[in-house]
């Protein structure tokens, strides 16, 4: 064992001794190798493996990798180049995601940093021109105070190191929440909901749009039409999860 390892063990144990820290989920307490979560709850988060659906980020078998899209999605028009996620929307992923929005534990954003790192260097030779979080509501942002789309974009932008342009998009005021709704009718809530504005110069870029976490799809298909309306020329999708399968 070198000096600088030990060193650097030594601080640490200091440090935990004078902060001890617990985990977020199971409130256990941490022991010295982990940061935020232990490890039960860490290995508890599914992961999305490669290869996925471009259109709906759904796991698809090895050998349909170079089918690129799933059955659902086939023959579909969807607005955006392709989307992916890390983690499988279930309820462990939930409990953290629960901790992030509402109890504004941003610093849990730390412990998927390899793994976001990872799924990027899996996709892309290149990168992106810049990040467009999704932006919330006026109503919701009050009530909230932070947009998490924003929060996740900006470690994925230090990562990275591409820029943020979180005022490319607006959206509109405040309609009933989605989750109330049908399909149909979320649908419908969501057309014209965004818009891109005035004199942004999206030509020949590339834009990555980043949201918490993916359901229908539908609004970050909403997104993409408005950034592609405006010229850009590819939209990629990244959310932290998404639900087992889109409805
Ligand atoms: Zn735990
Ligand atoms: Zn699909």
């Amino acid at each position: 064992m070198n000096t600088v390892f030990e060193l650097r063990m030594l601080t640490r144990t200091l440090a935990r001794w004078l902060y001890p820290g617990w985990c977020a989920v199971c409130k256990r307490l941490l022991h010295l190798t982990e940061d935020h979560l232990c490890r039960a709850c860490f290995i508890k988060l599914a992961r999305i493996r490669l290869p996925i659906c471009r259109g709906c980020g759904v796991e698809i078998p090895p050998h349909t990798e170079k089918i690129s899209r799933c059955n659902a999605c086939r023959g579909k028009a969807i607005t955006f180049d392709e989307i992916f996620a890390v983690f499988r929307y279930d309820d462990n992923f939930k409990q953290v995601l629960h901790q992030i929005k509402y109890e504004r534990k941003y610093w849990l954003l730390e412990t998927f940093k390899k793994k976001i790192k990872r799924t990027f260097q899996n996709q892309w030779p290149e990168l992106p021109s810049f990040i467009v979080p999704v932006p919330l509501d006026k109503f919701r942002m009050k009530e909230r105070t932070f947009n998490q789309s924003l929060i996740i974009a900006e470690t994925i932008s230090k990562i990275l190191d591409i820029p943020i342009k979180k005022d490319i998009l607006l959206r509109r005021e405040h309609r009933s929440p989605q989750s109330w709704l049908t399909r149909r009718e979320r649908l419908a809530n969501l057309e014209n909901l965004f818009q891109v504005r005035k004199r942004m110069k999206l030509k020949n870029c590339w834009v990555l749009v980043v949201d918490d976490v993916v359901t229908t799809g539908a609004t970050v298909q909403e997104c993409s039409k408005m950034l592609k309306e405006a010229g850009a020329s590819k939209v990629s999708v990244f959310a932290l999860a998404r639900t087992p399968s889109l409805s």
